[in-house]
């Protein structure tokens, strides 16, 4: 899904934001005039479209945090010693099913990362 200028109904934390990642662009409590306020709606979308989606709104975040590797930091361990992308999420799935004695949730979670890791690898992102 393309990200789209999402505005932040909220009186205590106006602004803009955007739909997929957490950039935001405040507005300055002193904007009072009709004229102002639309010079700021422009910045803010001018701003929006040259920024980078950096941080996706997922729960990958808070996994991040944990000690346990995530699976892509796994996979990109291999690739770091130098196995081919392919290759490294095959040694990985296999690690994670030993591991976690073939854990049908976890399986499906290692799954669906090797899967976005590979195309990212595909799409140049890695
Ligand atoms: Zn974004």
């Amino acid at each position: 899904m393309a990200p789209t200028l999402v505005w932040i109904d909220d009186p205590e934390n106006n602004g803009w934001t955007c739909s997929s990642c957490s950039w935001k662009y405040p507005v300055p409590t002193f904007l009072s005039n009709p004229e102002a306020r639309k010079a700021y709606d422009r910045l803010a979308a001018s701003n929006f479209r040259e920024h980078v989606c950096e941080l996706p709104v997922t729960h990958q975040d808070i996994e991040d945090t944990s000690t346990a590797p995530t699976f892509t930091k796994r996979v990109m361990k291999l690739v770091k010693v130098g196995y081919k992308p392919k290759d490294a999420v095959q040694i990985a799935l296999d690690d994670v099913a030993l591991e976690h004695r073939n854990d049908p949730k976890v399986m499906a979670q290692a799954r669906a990362e090797a899967q976005d890791f590979l195309q990212r690898v595909r799409q140049g992102r890695i």
